[in-house]
């Protein structure tokens, strides 16, 4: 723990160095922004709200903020540090919603610009057999949502909480329960306008600048600010039949959650989570849902076992009510969860898509939002998820989880394997995330240290047992991490940067490269 808290006053005090040296040594870094002619602005005064993120755990001051109005704004302020060439240490980060774990999105004494600026660019539907929507890369998905549900259509793909931006999710991958069928948001976007590197506006898709599209869907902001994105669409319904049940035995479970996936699945959303030393009824969820609660359902007890909890959704239409119960009810009996732990609401499709935001606003209300949050997502291959269970659910995470554990499987046939994500090697993998938060200044198993100590054994687990996982929402600190994330992708990874970041100039916070000075 000493030596913890040794390293980080040293990157503090490197970085509050850092930050005093680019101001010293390039005053005329300031006063050549100021001087550029766009139609937003900058700010030099107040950047602090873009050295936070979700993860509230890393805190990188920029020297300015970009608020731009237009495309032009973003292209022409890349341009200038691009110009500025390998002698100036100036980066440039995107900043969605600022979202992320650790520092993805800050510039450490660079520029960061603000993509939620470019919202008023505002979005263009496109309906009919293909309806698609033109939007900013720095809407927010909430936005889309809302926007679409009054042409009755909607994005296919989804995250399990809409308050991020297209650029910030594209640049991941987005992935939820509907990415069985759809496969992740990446896999639903036709075009893209991007910034890249050099300053050069450029649009992209599968037919038109294929290596730019494919680079940037997934490419963690590396090589180019995604300014615009056409996404794909589909009619929307108006209700979702929401269900989870119940699961004592892991094995029982991942069966029928590989079962639902694979084929021709009447539901629409696939999920799952541990339940891990929870005592009492079950009737106090982690989240919005409020079960239309069957008695025996109500009353069952999961006395501290830990339990998985197979969670789906069906989305229809009031004048299909009927039918959907049947469907149900048939799909169901098929499955081998506890008979008497069937919990079913009924809600609308905004407010199922939307669900996350109700737990931001519960938390909030108590000042549990803006914590630590040491997050760990993985991508663990299906021939190795028994194994990884049985040792992460059996001997390290076993008295509590401190946030929801999601687990669920997707099919990698609905991976575009030419983007730059990296993902395991097998027909169907799971999506295992620790939501973890930490309690401030606890110094017990809520405690940020002893999180960080579970992820880490939960890593070297995985490692020791040659699981071939990747990580999902990557992050590393040395090129030779990352170079092993990669794997045999690596050098197509660094191509594409030197042809659309040859300075190294973009989304520094990811730590991957080093600009050139
Ligand atoms: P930021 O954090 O602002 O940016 C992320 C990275 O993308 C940075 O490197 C940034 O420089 C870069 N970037 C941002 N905008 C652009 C752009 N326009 N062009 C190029 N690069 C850009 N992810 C899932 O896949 N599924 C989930 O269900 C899910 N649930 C989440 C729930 C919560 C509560 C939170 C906090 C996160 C969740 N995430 C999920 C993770 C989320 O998708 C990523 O953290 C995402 O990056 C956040 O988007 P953002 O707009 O905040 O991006």
């Amino acid at each position: 723990q000493g030596n913890m808290l040794f390293l980080r006053s040293f990157v503090i005090l490197f970085l509050s160095c850092m930050t005093i040296k680019t101001n010293l040594c390039f005053p005329s870094l300031l006063s050549s922004l100021k001087t550029l002619p766009i139609d937003g602005h900058f700010d030099f005064e107040q950047v602090r709200h873009a050295a936070k993120d979700f993860g509230n755990r890393y805190s990188f001051l920029p020297l300015a903020v970009l608020h731009p109005k237009s495309v032009s704004d973003i292209a022409s302020t890349v341009k200038h540090v691009w110009l500025m060439g390998p002698g100036s240490e100036l980066t440039v980060a995107a900043r969605g919603h600022g979202h992320s774990l650790q520092g993805q999105a800050q510039a450490p004494a660079g520029v960061v610009i603000n993509m939620e600026s470019l919202q008023g660019l505002g979005m263009q539907f496109h309906t009919g057999n293909f309806p698609y929507v033109d939007v900013s890369g720095g809407e927010l998905w909430i936005n889309i949502l809302r926007q679409s549900l009054k042409h009755g259509v909607a994005p296919k793909s989804w995250t399990d909480y809409l308050h991020l931006t297209v650029g910030g999710t594209l640049s991941n991958a987005g992935i939820s329960g509907q990415a069985f069928r759809h496969g992740p948001q990446i896999s639903n976007v036709h075009q893209l306008e991007v910034v890249t590197g050099k300053g050069e506006v450029v649009n992209c898709s599968e037919k038109q600048n294929s290596d730019l599209f494919y680079s940037v869907l997934g490419g963690l902001g590396q090589f180019g600010i995604i300014t615009r994105a056409r996404i794909s669409l589909e009619p929307a319904p108006e209700m979702v039949k929401w269900i989870r049940v119940l699961y004592t035995d892991f094995a029982t479970f991942a069966k029928d959650q590989e079962k639902l996936i694979s084929g021709e699945s009447m539901f629409d959303y696939i999920e799952g989570f541990v339940i891990i030393n929870r005592t009492g009824l079950l009737n106090n969820w982690r989240s919005s849902f409020n079960p239309q609660d069957p008695v025996q359902a109500s009353k069952f007890k999961s006395d501290g076992r830990t339990l998985y909890c197979l969670e789906l959704a069906k989305y229809f239409n009031r004048d299909e009510t009927a039918g959907v119960n049947r469907g149900i009810k048939s799909s169901l009996s098929q499955l081998n969860h506890v008979p008497s732990t069937l919990f079913l609401a009924e809600v609308p499709y905004i407010e199922f898509l939307d669900r996350v935001h109700i737990s931001e606003i519960k938390l909030r209300s108590k000042g549990l939002w803006e914590v630590p949050h040491p997050w760990l997502n993985l991508l663990i291959p299906r021939s190795k998820i028994q194994i990884f269970a049985q040792h992460v659910f059996g001997n390290i995470l076993t008295d509590t989880s401190n946030g929801p554990v999601l687990i669920y499987p997707v099919n990698k046939s609905k991976w575009d394997n030419r983007t730059s994500v990296v993902i395991p090697e097998e027909d169907v993998f799971y999506l295992v995330a620790f939501l973890s938060s930490a309690v401030p200044s606890s110094t017990g198993t809520d405690g940020l240290d002893h999180i960080l100590i579970q992820n880490k054994r939960i890593l070297e687990f995985c490692e020791i047992a040659c699981l071939g996982i990747k990580q999902y929402l990557p992050h590393y600190s040395t090129q030779r991490e990352w170079k092993a994330h990669f794997g045999s992708r690596w050098e197509v990874f660094a191509r594409r940067k030197s042809s659309y970041d040859p300075l190294a100039m973009l989304a520094p916070g990811q730590r991957i490269f080093q600009k050139a000075i």
